[in-house]
């Protein structure tokens, strides 16, 4: 089965109304490639917003969920909330959020679980430090995370893996298209033993870190690339060219 061509875009804590409603007027005009999947993630507060704007066929994220139904969980939002507002998709397990929240992989593979099993797709991120990669630590850091989630979830239909090396994220260093091939291969090598055979074949693995128009075409030419998660350049108008990089 062919993987759709997947791009995500995520605007991480940037945007104000105006701006947003700016980037989805430019989506909404756009000639945009009928093969490729597109999901925008906003901040929390303007989701309602990016969902009311947007036209149907482009899909809204969260940047995070929590993984319990309700209660008292002071600035949490939860897996029926974002669905009430007719929100798709969340990702799970940004770096910023390992690194500076302090996530651990348990609480990201239960967050991914609350969500997968409410009926939510997962954009689950992954990735090494640079001191992990120079180390020689990168496969084992990345299938460690996933590993986490796999304890937890077997049904991987609802998820897409996002690669983002950390040290490429936001740095303006991409990773070459070697060394993006040669993890998104291992991660679909390691989802082949661990998960299952259907799992390597169908599931979506997008590299993030430091996408742009001028990078993008070379990684869509990856066997094992099958979208991208985008920062920066979401926020811009050459995120249309990357959304198109595959036509
Ligand atoms: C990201 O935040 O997921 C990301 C990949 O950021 P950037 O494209 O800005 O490196």
């Amino acid at each position: 089965m062919g993987r759709k061509f997947f791009v995500g875009g995520n605007f991480k804590m940037n945007g104000t109304i105006s701006s947003i409603k700016g980037i989805i007027d430019n989506l909404n005009n756009a000639k945009l490639d009928p093969e490729t999947e597109v999901v925008i993630a906003p901040p929390s507060a303007y989701l309602l917003l990016a969902r009311e704007h947007l036209r149907q066929g482009i899909e809204v994220a969260a940047q995070n969920v929590f993984d319990k139904p309700n209660g008292a969980f002071t600035g949490e939002i939860s897996v029926e909330q974002l669905k009430d507002l007719g929100i798709t998709w969340t990702l799970v397990g940004h770096s910023e959020r390992r690194v500076l929240l302090q996530e651990e992989d348990s609480f990201v593979a239960s967050k991914t679980k609350a969500a997968v099993d409410g009926g939510l797709g997962v954009i689950l991120c992954c990735g090494e430090s640079l001191e992990q990669r120079e180390a020689g630590k990168t496969i084992d850091v990345v299938t460690s995370q996933l590993k986490a989630v796999a304890d937890k979830v077997s049904d991987w239909s609802k998820i897409v893996i996002a690669y983002e090396p950390i040290w490429a994220i936001g740095t303006g260093k991409v990773a070459t298209t070697e060394q993006a091939q040669e993890v998104h291969a291992e991660i679909r090598e390691w989802l082949k033993k661990e998960v299952s055979p259907e799992a390597a074949d169908n599931t979506r693995i997008l590299y993030g870190g430091s996408v742009s128009d001028k990078n993008c075409v070379d990684l869509t030419k990856q066997p094992d690339i099958d979208g991208f998660l985008v920062g920066g350049a979401s926020l811009k108008p050459a995120f249309i060219d990357i959304i198109n990089s595959k036509m």
